[in-house]
């Protein structure tokens, strides 16, 4: 199944070991919880700044 990048909206690739080309980040705990699948040009682009973006 493929994800959309949450910054770009961009399909965030997988690798031949259907690893994401990017990172899934956690926020919220318990029931709240939820993932947000960012592309790896992202992650790079935004770094630091990542969990600010998805608020
Ligand atoms: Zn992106």
């Amino acid at each position: 199944m493929a994800h959309k990048c949450e910054l770009c909206n961009e399909v965030i690739k997988t690798t031949f070991l259907d690893k994401l080309d990017g990172t899934v980040i956690k926020t919220g705990k318990g029931e709240t919880s939820k993932k947000h699948y960012i592309c790896s040009s992202c992650q790079k682009e935004h770094k630091d700044n990542l969990m600010e973006k998805l608020k």
